[in-house]
């Protein structure tokens, strides 16, 4: 770590700390905040320069490397309720394939903080295996006409445009995918449910329909065709960037976890003297070390330009490997804190439903394994971990 990623961890750190007492707060109230707390926390991410780390300098972002990333994912990881996500990190993948126009009209004001993006891939028939979307876009004059019905648009409440994947409906690249980027105030867009989810975050999944939604062809992303490539991408930057926050959770877990076992008497004794508990603690902590090395291996990989196939492997495995191991130190630590790990108020029962979708979203475990297998099998374990 060099000077400036200590400077960088220490202040995510610190704000991190100023999130965490208003977690309980937050998860009795659907995970809401007060507007004017909010907003304070806002011009913090400001003020410690953590505006849209993801994006490149020039373009008014944080330039941040992979690693001081991952220093800082690491640390919004520690709160619950996804109090963190005010550290808001824009579509990375955008800027080298964008147009002038939406760098203008979406992705420097995005940066800004002054919009908001959410995504709509996933359909009611196809969410791991992507290439089932039904979504159709179909060429009408200077424009396309979308039509789909999405699932699990998370952070649709707050966002004010949407990234949509579709299929090409006609012409030479037919059934080929497309990505499109559309304001949430045009005409056809509608949420169709807003469903209850295990996690309190005051981020919403609804599902949302898109009905005859017309757009300028300005609004198509990349060329035709170009959509499954810009998932790629995005799955590789978030896989690595869950691995991270599962590392900060677990952390809190295990800190937590120690401190009540320290404190707790059972039969005249702290909790802590017993093996039993000891050994919970002993392999959270060990699982955890693990899973940082390879997490921190592959942000580093990523910033010496490593084969972009072998870095997607690392990403898979990190994300596996640390969205598991914080889901076995959750059960753990809810173990630890017993009846007390039960209760709303406590980190370990929060944490306990919010690890489990890291094991889902951005790709099942499953999927993970798929792509590490596929992998080694092109590569074979020497290319992959030295
Ligand atoms: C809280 C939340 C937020 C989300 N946010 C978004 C979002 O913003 N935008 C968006 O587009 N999507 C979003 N998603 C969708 C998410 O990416 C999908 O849920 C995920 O990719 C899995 O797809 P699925 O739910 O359809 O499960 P399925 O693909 O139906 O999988 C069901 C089970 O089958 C297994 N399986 C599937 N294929 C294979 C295989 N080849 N081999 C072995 N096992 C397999 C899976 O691992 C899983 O266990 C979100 C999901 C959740 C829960």
């Amino acid at each position: 770590m060099s000077e400036a990623d200590r400077e960088i961890q220490a202040a995510a750190r610190a704000f991190v700390d100023e999130l965490i007492p208003h977690e309980v707060e937050a998860e009795l109230h659907d995970g809401e905040l007060p507007a004017e707390l909010l907003e304070h926390q806002r011009r913090r991410v400001h003020e410690l320069g953590f505006d849209a780390v993801n994006m490149p300098k020039e373009l008014g972002g944080g330039g941040f490397s992979a690693f001081q990333q991952v220093l800082v994912q690491e640390q919004v990881g520690r709160a619950t309720n996804a109090l963190g996500w005010v550290i808001h990190t824009p579509a990375s993948w955008l800027p080298q394939v964008a147009t002038d126009e939406q760098l203008e009209r979406w992705v420097v004001p995005t940066i800004r903080g002054e919009r908001r993006e959410c995504y709509a891939i996933t359909e009611d028939g196809a969410g791991s295996d992507v290439d089932a979307i039904e979504a159709t876009a179909l060429r009408d004059g200077d424009g396309y006409l979308l039509n789909g019905v999405k699932w699990h648009v998370t952070s649709f409440n707050h966002a004010d445009h949407v990234f949509f994947q579709a299929k090409l409906a006609v012409g030479p690249d037919a059934g080929a995918h497309a990505m499109f980027v559309v304001d949430l105030d045009t005409p056809g867009i509608r949420v169709v449910r807003t469903p209850a989810y295990s996690h309190t975050i005051p981020y919403h999944h609804p599902v949302v329909a898109f009905e005859d939604v017309r757009v300028p062809a300005g609004q198509l992303v990349g060329e035709e065709g170009d959509g499954m490539r810009f998932a790629y991408e995005w799955f590789r930057y978030e896989r690595l960037m869950i691995a991270a926050r599962a590392l900060g959770a677990a952390e809190r877990l295990i800190e937590e976890a120690t401190a009540f076992a320290r404190q707790r008497r059972a039969y005249g004794r702290p909790i802590l003297d017993y093996q039993a508990i000891q050994f919970m603690l002993a392999d959270s902590l060990t699982e955890l070390w693990a899973a940082r090395l390879m997490t921190y291996r592959t942000a580093h990989g990523i910033d010496d330009g490593l084969d972009v196939k072998v870095q997607h492997a690392h990403c898979s495995m990190a994300k596996l490997y640390a969205s598991e191991m914080a889901g076995r130190v959750a059960d753990r630590a809810v173990q630890v804190f017993g009846g007390r790990g039960y209760m709303r108020e406590n980190v370990a029962e929060r944490f306990y439903r919010e690890l489990r979708v890291d094991r889902i979203w951005e790709g099942t475990s499953e999927i993970q394994r798929t792509i590490v297998a596929d992998q080694l099998a092109k590569r074979g374990v020497g290319r992959l971990i030295g």
